[in-house]
């Protein structure tokens, strides 16, 4: 069943990005390699119903990425979401309150 429940939302701004890989490492769920070697947010089917990751590819389940591209965060995910945020090397995720006109339609 889907977890719906959101209170936070979260992007990447893939300028600042160093690749490494430590928030897909800690939050799996929230957080994906792209193909050129960044790090993209994403929301998953199991949480939300449908999946999206926002690498800006264009294919059908892609959304934008940078500020334009916020995930949202399943509650169940926040504190490991935040921890990644912490320890990301090039302080490039960012967490916000949820909005529900923000969300990829
Ligand atoms: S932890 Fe930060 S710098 Fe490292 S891959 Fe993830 S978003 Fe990029």
């Amino acid at each position: 069943m889907a977890n719906e429940t959101t209170r936070l939302m979260v992007w990447i701004d893939q300028d600042l990005c160093t690749g490494d890989g430590i928030c897909s490492e800690i939050c799996p769920d929230v957080f994906e390699a792209r193909d050129d070697g960044l790090w993209v947010v994403k929301e998953e089917a199991k949480n939300f119903g449908r999946r999206v990751i926002f690498d800006e590819t264009g294919s059908p389940d892609s959304g934008p990425d940078g500020a334009q591209g916020l995930a949202r965060i399943p509650d169940d995910q926040m504190d490991l979401a935040i921890e990644a945020a912490e320890e990301c090397p090039g302080e490039c995720i960012m967490i916000q309150p949820f909005q529900a006109d923000l969300v990829h339609a």
